[in-house]
């Protein structure tokens, strides 16, 4: 079981895939004059463009492919520094490398977020860009965030790949900084598989970003635009399949976070009580998307026993996300001499060793998160999830 989209996959999904079958038409480009042509990427950049309250959206192949398109557009230079959390997926540091830049790892602090405090000491003449991620569903203290970039003049890309339909005081994650990045695939809140968006009010980072994933072209061309391309691109376009079961999700986003964050919350307080642990800090808790819960223990040895008896593992532990677990990344940071092994971020690295990922609605091994509850868990359900982890904490 992934995440809670690929959980309520059902007849829209199959009736927004069958509409674009039944034409047998597939490209995201058509003619507005031709009845095969059901435009379900066009629409969907639209509609999601709405949700997140922002003037464009951009459909991509992937997370990833949101990442390159938006540090192509904002100019990332090679050697350029970006400066990112040492706690994230893998592909917030491939996607700055692949884009000829140089990640700068980051302290994290107790929201499992990057530290704002450790961000400005990382900064040299060279630091183009912040990759703030809002990791398993919460957001980063975006207005301390917001404030140094303004002050270094800095751009700020979002990976809200984790945290599609989540907020930050009233604003949704992706819509604060230059850019935002969602992904699609099946442990996200929604999902078409795979697959991928990019957000911006920007207009000239939308066109420069439109035409790098286009080989060029500007926004909704019908043609082959000679003589009119200013960038060079690379093909990231979202094909209509994908369109159309992505449509269908972003429809279904705000009744999955509701019901995650109802259960969330009765799972939450069952266990409130417990003593010598805490919850992880929400910046703001009312923009959770209500993936996951985080609890930080007081005491090392005692956060891996209870994550142990629950047949999990602290997230230091959890292979995908930690930078010390990723020796693919930290053969190229070792190259370059920058830091890379554990104890390179001690703050993280105790963080991560006190926290365990109770599952909510993303059920990922890789995040340290198989157990707990999910989307459909009733209140029964709840109960004996949180009396099993009273149980083997005392
Ligand atoms: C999932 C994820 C990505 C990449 O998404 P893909 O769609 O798998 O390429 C990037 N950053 C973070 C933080 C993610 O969790």
């Amino acid at each position: 079981m992934p995440g809670p989209g690929n959980e309520v996959i059902g007849q829209e999904e199959i009736q927004e895939l069958l509409d674009v079958m039944k034409s047998g038409y597939l490209f995201r480009y058509g003619s507005l004059d031709d009845p095969k042509y059901k435009k379900k990427v066009y629409i969907l950049e639209n509609e999601f463009a709405r949700y997140c309250g922002v003037k464009h959206a951009l459909a991509v192949t992937s997370g990833s492919a949101a990442l390159i398109v938006a540090l192509k557009a904002i100019g990332l230079q090679p050697g350029d520094e970006v400066i990112v959390p040492a706690y994230t997926f893998v592909a917030t540091f491939s996607s700055v490398i692949f884009s000829g830049g140089i990640p700068i790892l980051t302290e994290i602090d107790e929201s499992l977020n990057i530290d704002p405090k450790d961000i400005e000491k990382r900064i040299t003449p060279r630091t183009k860009a912040i990759v703030p991620v809002h990791m398993l569903g919460n957001s980063c203290d975006m207005d301390t965030i917001m404030a140094i970039a303004k002050k270094y003049n800095l751009k700020v890309v979002e990976d809200a790949c984790q945290a599609n339909g989540g907020s930050y005081h009233g604003k949704k994650l992706g819509s604060i900084g230059d850019i935002g990045a969602f992904s699609l695939n099946i442990f996200k809140t929604i999902t078409a598989g795979d697959g991928g968006l990019m957000i911006t009010n920007d207009t000239d980072l939308y066109k420069r970003a439109f035409g790098f994933h286009d080989q060029g072209h500007s926004p909704s061309r019908s043609g082959v635009e000679v003589g009119q391309r200013n960038i060079l691109g690379l093909n990231f376009r979202m094909n209509e399949l994908t369109g159309a079961v992505a449509l269908a999700q972003v429809r279904k986003m705000d009744d999955i976070i509701s019901t995650l964050r109802s259960k969330k919350a009765k799972l939450k307080s069952a266990i409130a009580d417990i003593p010598g642990k805490k919850f992880r800090t929400l910046n703001d808790p009312d923009g959770d998307c209500a993936t996951l819960c985080t609890v930080i223990f007081e005491d090392v040895a005692k956060a891996a026993q209870v994550a142990k008896k629950l047949g999990t593992t602290t997230v230091d532990r959890s292979g995908w996300h930690v930078y010390a677990n990723m020796e693919h990344v930290n053969h190229w940071l070792a190259e370059r001499n920058l830091p890379h092994d554990k104890g390179a971020y001690p703050q993280t690295d105790d963080i991560l060793s006190r926290s365990v990922n109770l599952t909510v609605g993303v059920v990922d091994a890789g995040l340290g998160a198989s157990f707990g509850i999910n989307i459909h868990s009733t209140d029964e359900e709840i109960d004996i999830v949180a009396e099993q982890f009273r149980e083997v904490y005392s």
